[in-house]
């Protein structure tokens, strides 16, 4: 997946200008050079490349002077990889230099790598669809792989032995699983074998490469039959023990979920976790955020919309309700966020469409009218003789829920009823 060291605003035009003129650079210096794996799947299937990877026989060294040190990084040089800047809006492009990877022992990285040439390059690839190569100057493609044909029959296949391929690098079951679920293909049958049987191996894969695995799952249009994968394959037992299902009538909610999932507008991993994590089940949720490392602002999200879902979720009567116990929902930051949930759970036949309709108005209200100004504050208790402590802080929370429900309305009102109620 793409974790750019520019953070500019890319313009799809210019990067694909830029990585072509990278190739074509590459070629007047006389060495072999192509665009390669992802980049040339997802030309090929008609989409726009996140980013763009050119693989060459030219060496590192030559990859550097050729287009300067100023112009590159040489962050991952040890495995033949020069990055190569480009104009502000056209990002930059990963070159490398054809390799064969040796020596896996740890289950996700190569101890060793071999230069090689172009078609060994393709076989240490991870699927056929991944390990073509285009040359952008011509429109050619090289195969190597047989990655056409399972691009055009919608195939994900592992290059060479399934299990021997999962066993080098156990991450690469999850890729197969995304790159299923992103492009509605299907896992061949021995791949998706060998999955299923080496499925357990998955937890060696460190805690944040999964997680990024499971955010580029459950934020893409393929979430659904990514979550059905997930737990066919077995997964999802691994990587989310905590929601994964263990019965037969696990499996259907399981499925019921994905379905859902798939009919979130903004979706996003802490969106899907608030949905897969049964209500109640808040420490679940905290463990799978502690184990995957998830980001405090992932955690706190998926918190805070489990909790949504848990306080508004069954509610047909969200309307009749004191206001004060809906508004901190609705005027929170993540308010659209939630009334995305409710609305996604209502379209399919869990909890009320009509108090997810309303609760989505609520959200939209202008801000000055769900989210008013305090009648009352901290100095005004104070300027009243209230002597400073927790009390304050109380008596603020007491009078904020009598002015959302309407009951007070003013300062005077409000410095009122502190003198009455104590
Ligand atoms: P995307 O960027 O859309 O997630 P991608 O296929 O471009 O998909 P990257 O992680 O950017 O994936 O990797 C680029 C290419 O490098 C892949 O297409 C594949 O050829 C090769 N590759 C990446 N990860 C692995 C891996 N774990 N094992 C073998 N080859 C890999
Ligand atoms: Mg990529």
């Amino acid at each position: 997946m793409p974790q750019p060291l520019q953070p500019h605003i890319v313009d799809p035009a210019a990067s694909r200008d830029f990585a072509a003129s990278v190739v074509s650079r590459l070629r007047s210096a006389g060495h072999e050079a192509y665009w390669a794996g992802g980049c040339v799947r997802d030309e090929l299937l008609g989409r726009t490349p996140a980013d763009y990877d050119v693989a060459t026989d030219a060496p590192p060294e030559i990859v550097r002077n050729l287009f300067g040190r100023r112009r590159t990084l040489a962050i991952g040089a040890a495995f033949g990889v020069i990055t190569v800047l480009g104009p502000k809006s056209a990002g930059q492009v990963e070159v490398a230099t054809f390799r064969a990877d040796v020596g896996y022992t740890d289950g996700r990285h190569p101890t060793e790598v071999i230069f090689c040439s172009a078609r060994e390059d393709a076989r240490r690839r991870d699927f056929t669809i991944n390990g073509l190569f285009l040359d952008p100057l011509t429109g050619a493609v090289h195969d190597f792989v047989g990655g056409r044909e399972d691009l055009a029959a919608g195939i994900v296949r592992a290059i060479g032995p399934p299990a021997m391929r999962f066993g080098e690098d156990h991450l690469r079951m999850l890729r197969a699983v995304r790159f299923a679920a992103t492009f509605g293909f299907a896992i061949e049958r021995d791949t998706r074998l060998a999955i299923e049987r080496m499925a357990h191996l998955v937890v060696a894969v460190s805690p944040e490469r999964i997680a990024a695995e499971l955010r580029g799952m459950t934020s893409g249009g393929g979430r659904r039959l990514a979550l059905e994968l997930l737990e066919e394959t077995g997964l999802a037992r691994e990587v989310l023990p905590e929601v994964a299902p263990a019965d037969e009538a696990g499996r259907r909610t399981w499925r019921e979920l994905a379905s859902i999932v798939a009919a979130i507008d903004e979706p996003s991993l802490p969106q899907a976790l608030a949905l897969l994590v049964m209500p109640g089940q808040e420490r679940s949720l905290a463990a799978i955020a502690t184990r995957l490392r998830l980001s405090t602002f992932e955690a706190k999200a998926a918190r805070w919309l489990h909790a949504g879902l848990e306080s508004l979720g069954e509610a047909a009567d969200l309307e009749r309700r004191p206001w004060s116990t809906v508004q901190p929902w609705a005027a929170d930051t993540r308010g659209p966020l939630l009334a995305d949930l409710l609305r996604a759970r209502a379209a399919c036949g869990r909890g009320d469409a009509e108090a997810a309709a309303w609760f989505t108005r609520q959200v939209e209200r202008p801000r000055h009218e769900i989210d008013p100004t305090p009648i009352l504050t901290g100095d005004d208790l104070l300027a009243a003789g209230m002597p400073a402590g927790p009390a304050i802080g109380e008596v603020l929370v007491r009078i904020r829920t009598l002015q959302l429900d309407g009951r007070l309305t003013t300062k005077e009102e409000a410095l009122a009823a502190v003198r009455e109620g104590g």
